[in-house]
C-alpha cells in the first residue's frame, strides 16, 4: 500500500522534505515497514505537492512522475531549488486492477487542496457504484484517474467548502466504508496551513511541537516524539495543534 506524508513548518527544500530522516518517503518507497494488505514497494509512481508564498494562502504547486520515486532525476536536481512551509507527498503502490500513470498518483491538487490516500476500496468499482451514481457526471469527469483514490478525492472535494475539512474527510470514510465495509481508508489533505488524515486499517504516525507538524504512514525518522495514531481515528495538525479523535466507523468487521 502507498506511503504518504505531510509536512508543515520552516521553510525546506522539498527534495530535504522527500529524502530527510533515516526512513524517508524516498526511502519508503523500496524499503517500507509496515506495507498491510499486499504490495511490497512503492514503485509505481510518486507525487509531491507544496505551496508557494510562505503560508499566505496560495494554491498548491504538484509535480508527479509514473516512474518510481529513485528514478527520477528532479528528486535530487530541481526539487532542491524548491522551498516550502507546506508538503504533501505520496509514493504509490498501485492496487491491483487499478490503472497506471501520472494522473493516478497522488496526491491530487486543486485550489489550496492536495489529497492523498492509502489504501483501497473493496470491491471496486462495483461496492461503491451507489456513491458514484449520485455524482454530477462534472464531477466524474473531472476526476484525475479512475481509481478508487481518485473516486474519494472527488468526494471529498465536493464537501469542502460546505464542510470543515475534518468533516468532509469523516464524511467520506463514513459512506465508502458503509458501503464497502473491508476498505482501507488513509486518507491524508493538506492546504498549505493544516493537514486532516484518517487512519482506516492502515498505518499513520504523527509528530507534532511548537514550530512543525509531520503526519506520515511510516515515521520518517527515529527520533522522539513520533506517536502512532490508533486505527479507526481521525488527526487534525499543524504546529503547536494536535488533534486525534475516534471516526464514528466500525469496519473490518464483516466477513
Ligand atoms: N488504491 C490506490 C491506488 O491504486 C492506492 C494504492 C495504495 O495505497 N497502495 O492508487
Amino acid at each position: 500500500m502507498c506511503r504518504h506524508l505531510a509536512y508543515l513548518g520552516p521553510s525546506r527544500t522539498v527534495s530535504e522534505v522527500l529524502t530527510g530522516g533515516t526512513h524517508s518517503v524516498f526511502r519508503q518507497s523500496w524499503a517500507p515497514r509496515d506495507m498491510r494488505g499486499g504490495g511490497t514497494i512503492n514503485a509505481d509512481g510518486f507525487g509531491v505537492a507544496w505551496w508557494p508564498g510562505e503560508g499566505d494562502g496560495a494554491d498548491a504547486v504538484g509535480y508527479h512522475d509514473e516512474r518510481p520515486i529513485w528514478s527520477d532525476p528532479a528528486v535530487t536536481g530541481v526539487l532542491t531549488q524548491v522551498r516550502s512551509t507546506a508538503v504533501v507527498a505520496a509514493v504509490r503502490s498501485a492496487t491491483e486492477g487499478m490503472p497506471l500513470g501520472r494522473d493516478a498518483c497522488a496526491p491530487f491538487v486543486d485550489g489550496r487542496w492536495a489529497f492523498s490516500h492509502n489504501g483501497r476500496i473493496d470491491g471496486w468499482p462495483d461496492s461503491v457504484a451507489g456513491l458514484a451514481e449520485w455524482l454530477p457526471a462534472v464531477e466524474l469527469l473531472r476526476m484525475p484517474a479512475l481509481t478508487d483514490s481518485a473516486l474519494l478525492w472527488t468526494l471529498v472535494r465536493r464537501r469542502l467548502g460546505a464542510s470543515t475539512p475534518g468533516e468532509a474527510l469523516r464524511a467520506v470514510v463514513g459512506e465508502a466504508i458503509a458501503a464497502a465495509p473491508r476498505s482501507r481508508l488513509n486518507l491524508l489533505l493538506g492546504d498549505g496551513t493544516g493537514v486532516w488524515a484518517t487512519a482506516v486499517d492502515h498505518s499513520l504516525a504523527v509528530r507534532v511541537d511548537d514550530v512543525s507538524a509531520l503526519v506520515a504512514s511510516e515515521p520518517v525518522d527515529d527520533r522522539d516524539g513520533w506517536l502512532a495514531v490508533p486505527d479507526g481515528h481521525a488527526v487534525e495538525a499543524w504546529p503547536g495543534h494536535l488533534e486525534i479523535t475516534e471516526l464514528p466507523v466500525s469496519y473490518g468487521e464483516e466477513s
